[in-house]
């Protein structure tokens, strides 16, 4: 009788401890995937590296990067796809803001510098600010190339030709997909 009951005894505190462990990987999965990085933006609640203020840069796994990105944004971003012509949303976009890198937030252009364009994607003369954006040389499908990445996370935007506008002669042809546009806050009106 006593050797069942310290039989049983035993069943139980190993079974505490296969409980206890279970839940610590469980733990430990979710803070390795998440890297305790500071997550404010409630409309990006999937996505824990989002910001629109931070401009550290980032560096993560792709495997990180496929669970945080919808599938259509992680191909763009991630592994260099683009989007069909006319396609996007923001071709011929017209509205006064900033657009944002949509995997990570860093602000990449402003609208000032988008341009009417018949190729069937976003289009601008120049970055709003030198490091938001990074180039790569791309010898993809037998071109020469240049490709334009975001400055924080290197996430694919597009390419950048010389065939643009004044003042700088540059087209920066991006994927909607990959911008997410922030309008300007109306300016408050003046007292008469
Ligand atoms: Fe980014």
């Amino acid at each position: 009788m006593k050797f069942i009951s310290h039989l049983a005894r035993t069943v139980f505190f190993v079974q505490v401890f296969m409980v206890t462990l279970s839940a610590c990987n469980g733990a430990q999965s979710k803070t390795v995937t998440q890297n305790s990085k500071v997550m404010t933006d409630k409309q990006h609640p999937a996505n824990p590296y989002y910001s629109r203020t931070d401009t550290t840069s980032l560096t993560l796994s792709d495997a990180v990067w496929k669970e945080v990105l919808s599938p259509e944004l992680y191909e763009v971003a991630r592994h260099g796809s683009t989007e069909q012509a006319f396609s996007g949303k923001y071709w011929d976009y017209e509205g006064r803001g900033s657009y944002h890198c949509a995997a990570c937030g860093n602000r990449l252009f402003r609208s000032d510098a988008k341009f009417v364009t018949t190729c069937g994607w976003p289009s601008f003369f120049e970055a709003v600010r030198p490091n938001s954006v990074l180039y790569r040389k791309d010898s993809s499908f037998g071109m020469e190339r240049t490709e334009v990445v975001c400055g924080r996370c290197k996430a694919h935007l597009g390419h950048v030709f010389d065939d643009g506008p004044p003042p700088t002669g540059k087209r920066f042809c991006m994927n909607s997909i990959a911008l997410e546009f922030d309008q300007d806050k109306a300016s408050p009106k003046k007292r008469p």
